[in-house]
């Protein structure tokens, strides 16, 4: 995956503070999914999604802690800067609308672990600095396991046949 306009990494603290900008950004993505499928009565995927939202916010505070006196949300807004629709956070949450199926939440699940496992994985790639190699690759890990999680998730809920889910006569009150 070419990312060219992914933010550059030239020292540790530049990692920590961007993987713990992708992790605050995934916290807030699976509670609003986690949301959207308490709405469906899915209690199942709310539940798996809350799971997800809580592993990803240990993960960022650890982060945090291990950035020690770095400010990683401060640094995080000087040098975790995407290009537009590169950033690992960018995925398209307009479309968590009410009529979304369990299919389409983990679709977005599934593309913002994608991105931030090429993230990471570009960083291994591309780094010189052994420390920072190092601790990329915990992350690519991680997120590795989190694009696994939503495939096998996806192969109990497939896509819904035909666009009958776009014409639901009965759609969910109190949703705007
Ligand atoms: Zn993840």
């Amino acid at each position: 995956m070419k990312t060219a306009g992914s933010p550059q990494i030239t020292s540790l603290p530049d990692l920590l503070a961007i993987a713990w900008k992708i992790e605050a950004d995934a916290v807030e993505r699976y509670t609003v999914l986690a949301d959207q499928m308490e709405v469906h009565n899915n209690t199942e995927l709310a539940a798996v999604f809350r799971d997800l939202a809580r592993a990803e916010g240990l993960h960022r505070d650890e982060i945090a802690r291990q950035a020690g006196d770095i400010d990683v949300a401060q640094h995080a807004a000087k040098v975790a800067k995407w290009k537009k629709g590169d950033s690992p956070e960018e995925v398209d949450m307009s479309s968590a609308h009410y009529k979304m199926t369990p299919w389409h939440a983990l679709q977005m699940a599934l593309a913002g672990e994608k991105r931030a496992l090429a993230y990471f994985e570009e960083v291994v790639a591309t780094t010189k600095d052994p420390k920072i190699k190092e601790m990329a690759e915990e992350f690519v890990e991680e997120e590795a396991e989190h694009v696994n999680l939503c495939h096998r998730l996806l192969r109990r809920y497939p896509a819904p046949s035909g666009e009958a889910w776009k014409d639901d006569p009965d759609p969910a009150v109190g949703q705007e």
